[in-house]
């Protein structure tokens, strides 16, 4: 969770947390997913978290560890459809894993990754390369994994 834990019950923030939102640490939509997780937390005696957030454009990219992803899908997805309609904002999870970029990067963009080409300049950036076939698929999230993974990042398909 991405604020305390009395904060996360009450309507206001404390002032670490406050301070964390205005130095940009963590972002509105932080407070109120995290706020609606606890609620579901409570209800459903469950305990799910997340890592980070990217918006883009009305969709609202979730990361979470690999490990926690099925449940926090719920069964019959009714977990991510609650957060969905309580956040008024489309929700994709995405599945962070340990282990090498190419791996990480696989499990984000749901198929496999040829192979990666660094190139070093000021900042350090990757050029994946990813079959034709799941061009739709992985191109929208481009700027989404490079967040995640703090790189500059393209996709080239072939
Ligand atoms: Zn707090």
């Amino acid at each position: 969770m991405k604020i305390c834990k009395v904060c996360l019950q009450s309507n206001i923030l404390c002032s670490a947390c406050s301070k964390k939102l205005d130095n940009g640490e963590i972002k509105e939509i932080d407070v109120k997913l995290s706020r609606e997780l606890h609620r579901i937390n409570k209800k459903r005696d469950t305990d799910l978290d997340f890592l980070s957030t990217v918006q883009d454009g009305g969709k609202l990219f979730v990361v979470v560890d690999g490990k926690h992803a099925a449940r926090f899908i719920g069964p019959g997805g009714r977990n991510i459809k609650k957060l969905s309609q309580d956040l008024g904002k489309q929700i994709k999870l995405l599945e962070k894993t340990e282990g090498s970029d190419k791996h990480v990067i696989e499990k984000l963009i749901g198929a496999p990754v040829i192979g990666i080409n660094k190139i070093y300049s000021d900042i350090e950036s990757y050029k994946v390369r990813v079959e034709k076939r799941y061009m739709r698929q992985v191109q929208p999230l481009t700027d989404v994994v490079g967040k995640i993974i703090g790189k500059k990042v393209s996709f080239v398909f072939e």
